[in-house]
Parts: C-alpha cells; sequence; structure tokens
C-alpha cells in the first residue's frame, strides 16, 4: 500500500471515533494531502510518521520545545521526579522551586501560578485583572489570537455574543484605537492585553512600535487595569526574560505556556505584587496543574534556558536557513516573505490567493523532500537544530521551488477561512 492510502486508511479509522478526525490548527485538513497526519516518533529534530518517514521538524509542536523533542537532559530530569511524585492529593516541593526559578528569571515576575495550556493561562490571567479592582472590560487586539476559550477562541461555531461581553477590540499596534477603545469603557477596564509582536496565522508577522508597547503601559496604570503581556509562543524564543521587558515595558500579568515545560504540559501566570492580592483570592484549579513531573521538566529546561547559548545558536541557524530560502525563491523568480523573527519565521508568498494556494504547494513539495514547513502558520526553531538539518531542507527548498515552478497551482479550499474571523 501506499503512503496515501495508508494515510487515509488511518483517517478512516480515527473519523469513526474522533470527530473529523482530527481538530483544531494541528488538523491536517487545513494542509495538503502530502502532508502527515499521525505521528509514532519525535526526537531531536526529527519527526516520523505512522509509516515510518522522517522529517526535519520546523513546527516543533507549534513551540512545546526550545531544545528538541526528548531532550536528554530534561527527559532525565523529568524520569527522577516520576520516580517520586507526579500528581497527588497535593502538590509537591518542586511547585515552590519552579516558582522560584521563574520569579528569578523573569524581571517583573514576584508570583506564579501554574495550569496546562495557554489558554488555562490567559483565561486565568483575565479573572485575576477582574479581580484586582473589580472591573469587567478586557481589552483585546483584534484577530489576536490568545487560546481556544470562548472569549478568545477565532471561530463563532458554539460561541455566544455573550461569551465575549466584555471582550473589546481594538487594532494592534494603533495607538489611537486603543486609546478610543479605553475612552469607550473608561473605568471599567480590567485589562490590556498584548502579543509581544503580530503572530497571526496567515499573515505577515511583525513587532510593534516601542512607543505602542509603552502606551499599553501608561493606558492601563492610567484606568487602574493590569497589563497582560501573552508570552506563550514567544516565550524564552526571543529573550531569556519578557520580550517587552528588553524595552522598558514590564507588564503586571505574562502569560506562558509551550516552551516552558520542554515538552510537558504546563502553562503558566507569573504576576508582579501589585496583583499578588488579586491572584490570592480568585479559585482556579485543575485535577492535573500541580503534576510534578512538568515542573521538574521546566525547572530543567530554565537551566538550559539560562546555562546555554540555545538562543544564539537557534538565531544563528534561523538566518541562515531565511537567508538561504531567499536567494533561491530570489533565483526562481519567487517573491517569498518571510517575516517576523527568524527564529519564529512565517512564510508567505506575496500576492498568492486567500487559500495560500501556492504556500501549500511549496511546502507540501518541501515535505514531500523531508523537511516540514507550515506554509500558513509561523514556524519555530530549537537548539538542536543543525547545519546539517539546514543544508538537508535547503535542498529540499531548492527542490520545491523548482517543482513550483512546473507545478499549476490547483488545490482545495482551504477551510479555515470559511469560518476565521479576519
Ligand atoms: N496565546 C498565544 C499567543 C498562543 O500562540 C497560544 C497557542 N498557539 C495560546 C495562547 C493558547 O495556548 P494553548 O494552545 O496551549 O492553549
Amino acid at each position: 500500500m501506499d503512503r496515501l492510502a495508508k494515510k487515509n486508511e488511518w483517517f478512516a479509522r480515527a473519523e469513526k471515533v474522533i470527530p473529523g478526525g482530527m481538530y483544531g490548527h494541528q488538523s491536517v485538513k487545513y494542509l495538503t494531502e502530502d502532508f502527515p497526519l499521525y505521528f509514532a516518533k519525535a526526537k531531536g529534530t526529527y519527526l516520523w510518521d505512522v509509516d515510518g518517514s522522517q522529517y526535519i521538524d520546523y513546527v516543533c509542536g507549534y513551540g512545546t520545545n526550545l531544545f528538541g523533542y526528548g531532550n536528554e537532559q530534561i527527559e532525565r530530569a523529568a524520569a527522577l521526579q516520576l520516580q517520586n511524585i507526579d500528581t497527588a492529593t497535593g502538590p509537591s516541593a518542586v511547585m515552590v522551586e519552579l516558582a522560584e526559578a521563574l520569579t528569578r528569571q523573569v524581571s517583573h515576575a514576584d508570583w506564579a501560578m501554574f495550569c496546562k495550556n495557554g489558554s488555562d493561562a490567559t483565561s486565568m490571567a483575565m479573572v485575576i485583572s477582574r479581580a484586582y479592582r473589580g472591573k469587567r472590560k478586557v481589552l483585546v487586539a483584534r484577530g489576536t489570537y490568545h487560546g481556544a476559550s470562548p472569549w478568545n477562541v477565532p471561530y463563532t461555531t458554539g460561541i455566544t455574543k455573550e461569551d465575549r461581553a466584555h471582550v473589546v477590540y481594538f487594532e494592534y499596534n494603533d495607538i489611537e484605537s486603543l486609546d478610543a477603545a479605553v475612552k469607550s469603557v473608561d473605568g471599567d477596564v480590567a485589562a490590556i492585553y498584548a502579543t509581544p509582536l503580530r503572530h497571526e496565522v496567515l499573515f505577515d508577522q511583525f513587532f510593534p512600535s516601542v512607543e505602542y508597547a509603552h502606551a499599553c503601559r501608561r493606558l492601563a496604570d492610567e484606568q487602574e487595569a493590569l497589563l497582560v503581556v501573552d508570552e506563550v509562543r514567544t516565550g524564552l524564543r526571543l529573550s531569556r526574560d519578557c520580550s517587552w521587558s528588553d524595552w522598558g515595558v514590564h507588564p503586571d500579568l505574562s502569560c506562558w505556556g509551550k516552551a516552558i515545560g520542554g515538552g510537558y504540559a504546563i502553562a503558566a501566570v507569573l504576576g508582579s505584587d501589585k496583583a499578588r492580592e488579586a491572584a490570592t483570592n480568585i479559585f482556579v484549579t485543575g485535577s492535573y496543574w500541580l503534576s510534578a513531573v512538568p515542573m521538574a521538566a521546566a525547572i530543567e529546561t530554565l537551566r538550559l534556558v539560562r546555562e546555554t547559548d540555545y538562543l544564539e545558536h537557534t538565531k544563528r541557524l534561523a538566518d541562515k536557513l531565511r537567508a538561504g530560502i531567499a536567494e533561491q525563491a530570489e533565483r526562481h523568480g519567487f517573491e517569498l516573505k518571510q517575516t517576523g523573527p527568524s527564529v519564529m519565521p512565517q512564510m508567505l508568498f506575496a500576492g498568492d490567493d486567500e487559500l495560500v494556494s501556492r504556500g501549500r504547494a511549496w511546502a507540501s513539495e518541501v515535505v514531500k523532500s523531508g523537511a516540514y514547513l507550515h506554509p500558513w502558520h509561523n514556524m519555530f526553531f530549537t537548539a538542536s537544530h543543525t547545519d546539517e538539518d539546514i543544508a538537508r531542507t535547503l535542498e529540499a527548498t531548492e527542490a520545491a521551488f523548482g517543482a513550483l515552478k512546473q507545478k499549476s497551482v490547483a488545490l482545495n479550499r482551504l477551510d479555515i477561512l470559511d469560518t476565521v474571523q479576519r
């Protein structure tokens, strides 16, 4: 049986027992048939699908590791912890140690609370913000992803207007728009949410101006509201601190997930003393939120963050891939926009149609040659990527540009565009 037939067989089995066979942005229905769906193994930079095909991965679990899959030091720390205690009647000592490590690492943070996913963290930050001064409105940049909770998920099916009743939208990186949003609910602002950069699917990424970051801080202060910086995607990828702290803008709350657990399920809200009482007064929990193994993995991840050159290494390799692909695209006569930080690259073809047909056709060719690039979601580098990975990937992208010139780009509708609120 060929690869596609095998994949279809898996999908047919899945469809019987999993609605749609798969859900969320990880669903392959948003990609092309050349992309694998179910995986069997992940190690370092590599993924293997259920058929044994190997890929150099640039999606990296959508950012869930900084040091590659199954990093030995992180795995050792997790395994040691597992010998003693993981999920139990109450928290373990590592919870305190991890909170200490995070508050040492992140300059604005005086305390930490833990949960499982980024959506838990951004929702917890909302509750803390409302508890802070008893205000209701949460200001969010239009189209910004803060998770899949009803107050923010970019789909409307199954969601009511009331789920978002107190969410007020403004335009990202637009101080006037933010100012107007604040004025429209003057006196009732609980929080201003911010992502360190604009990193939405299907759009070019960009950093906001430094003035915008400062305006978020100033307006939050004027309203006695909390500034919440959502680092779930960016956390520890651009900086060893909060991303905006390098600009002198310190949030009151920051949300973390993905990379902090080194592949293990853990997320966190970090807060400054100002928000401590509010955080003490709310009720939040989850059966697995206090699990010790992910906390031990996170402590080891933070040690690697402090003691290795992972940031510099990933940037060097990411710059190399970016330069290589830029040269190839130009030589083959394509205008490929590579935006955002090179370690979290977004690659979109200029003038591509709404369905990103050209991008999907190109990524499809790349994945057939063994490198997993995403056609419309930003990607992620890890410290386990090597010069050899980059060289092999550049061979795949070179072949893909060549194939793209030959290929007529006719692909199925991209379902995501039917329902995403743009
Ligand atoms: N905030 C941001 C900025 C994110 O990128 C994500 C996930 N992509 C989330 C929140 C939600 O995280 P999770 O999927 O772990 O719930």
